[in-house]
């Protein structure tokens, strides 16, 4: 039985937020004078910015015929033990970046329940990316991030589907390190709380049998050491299924128990439980009260938080789609987990209905959650501060540069209607899906039972082997 309102509300930890990290080219609202002196926000800009309504990105005007840039066209693959970093994702070549809220987020609604405590009044900025490749070596990904105009990423930190990965070397290791430091420090400002690190498909703690679950601890121990490595904190995984062998209880438990243990095995980072798409079945987490059980078990809460999935959500019964619907949805979070434990999103929309039960990610806006949803969270206090993660169709595979410019145009879409005030939108938003839909198709078009090639759309039905991203069944 999940614990009450009140003791969740006691246990939630405080959501630990920086507002002076130079993640933006957009300056803070109020840039917090630093005791360090590199802590300046944003170099030499000091100007507060934010605006209703009018401060939208430097090259994102409002009702703009379509966003300006052209998508990177380069397929070059990251050539290892050459030039770094690589040509192809030079700094140089990396858009602005925005992401500080372009209005004055209302003060949070949910203060009530004592689950949220704001640190500061400040407006945060929005941790807004992707899942990005890390070939060629980790700190690609920052680089990638980079390209997409990202403020937040999620990223492996080895091959997802297999068990057993080489350790970083040194230098892989330095290099992460550099990058994340900020601009100042002539990184790229991807502070620790702006990377929220996948796990491994093939952990699955949930499991009764004693062979299999130790193979999973070792691998989710492995991913989260590699994430104290590179100097990460938030690392999400999807918390696994009872196989039919045990309770959801028994899962439960034993899920808890292997993140008590590596609380204590590895230090500092926070694990992150991803919510499922999945009701009904064996997969654990795919109902708030059971990703509160989890956490009720676990013994430090500082290190325990909850990755909400917008299409995972949206399959198991929880709608999105209008102001209502989200309102709705969130309350229910903040009452049955709490919003202290909200760590981070990923942020898709759902080929399949409401209650579908079907993991099939769709790009913002173009599938049956809709654009409206997604402003909804795009203003939503809550979601500042944390990592918010594009994990939305994109061509081909994600190895490739051409691939991060659908995630740049969702990121600069999805600024665009943040922006946009309640009245406009009713009025904007059929031609700004209309706009964004022909723009997608155009990088990316919807696959046809095509004669050729791998897109094909599996049958219904059919047993997933390996799985195409973004196809059949996503993550
Ligand atoms: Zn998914
Ligand atoms: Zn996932």
């Amino acid at each position: 039985m999940p614990p009450r309102r009140s003791t969740a509300s006691k246990a939630a930890p405080k959501r630990e937020r920086t507002t002076s990290s130079p993640l933006s080219d957009v300056p803070v609202t109020k840039p917090k004078p630093s005791s360090k002196a590199k802590g300046k926000a944003n170099g030499s800009e000091t100007k507060v910015a934010v605006k209703p309504k009018t401060a939208l990105a430097d090259d994102v005007k409002a009702g703009d015929e379509k966003l300006t840039e052209e998508p990177p066209k380069k397929k070059a693959k990251v050539a290892k033990g050459k030039q770094w970093p690589p040509a192809e994702l030079s700094p140089d070549l990396h858009p602005p970046r925005n992401g500080y809220p372009i209005f004055e987020l209302p003060e949070s609604s949910s203060a009530k329940n004592g689950a949220l405590t704001p640190t500061t009044k400040e407006n945060r900025p929005m941790l807004l990316g992707a899942h990005v490749s890390i070939a060629g070596g980790p700190a690609t990904a920052l680089l990638r991030a980079g390209m997409a105009g990202a403020n937040g990423l999620a990223m492996f930190t080895k091959s997802q589907r297999q068990w057993k990965s080489n350790p970083f070397e040194h230098e892989a290791i330095e290099r992460f390190r550099d990058l994340m430091k900020s601009k100042e420090e002539g990184g790229l400002g991807y502070p620790p709380e702006s990377i929220l690190v996948h796990g491994s498909y093939l952990i699955n703690l949930g499991n009764p049998d004693e062979n299999k679950w130790n193979t999973s601890y070792d691998c989710f121990k492995d991913d989260i050491y590699r994430c104290h490595q590179l100097g990460i904190k938030l690392y999400n995984w999807h918390p696994g299924s009872t196989v039919g062998a045990c309770t959801k209880e028994e899962s439960f438990a034993l899920i808890a128990k292997a993140i008590n243990r590596v609380h204590k095995e590895v230090p500092e980072v926070v694990t992150v439980i991803e919510n499922m798409a999945n009701a009904g079945s064996n997969i654990v987490g795919t109902a708030f009260p059971e990703l509160t059980a989890i956490i009720a078990q676990v013994e430090d809460k500082s290190r325990v938080r909850v990755c909400l999935d917008t299409c995972h959500l949206f399959a198991a019964g929880y709608d999105l789609r209008t102001p209502e619907a989200y309102a709705e949805t969130m309350k229910k979070f903040d009452e049955e987990v709490g919003n202290g434990y909200l760590g981070g999103i990923h942020l898709n929309d759902s080929k399949a209905d409401l209650a579908g039960n079907k993991d099939l990610h769709e790009n913002i806006g173009l599938g049956k959650i809709g654009l409206t949803g997604f402003r909804c969270l795009m203003r939503d206090p809550v979601m500042s501060g944390i990592p918010i993660v594009l994990e939305t169709p994109a061509p081909e595979k994600a190895l490739e540069v051409g691939d991060l410019a659908i995630w740049m145009r969702e990121i600069k879409l999805l600024y665009e209607i943040q922006g946009i005030n309640d009245q406009d939108w009713e009025t904007k938003k059929d031609e700004i899906e209309e706009r964004w839909r022909k723009e997608r198709d155009s990088i990316n078009p919807p696959k046809e039972k095509g004669p050729k090639g791998k897109a094909k759309p599996a049958p219904k039905g059919k047993k997933k082997g390996k799985k195409e991203d973004s196809e059949e069944e996503d993550d």
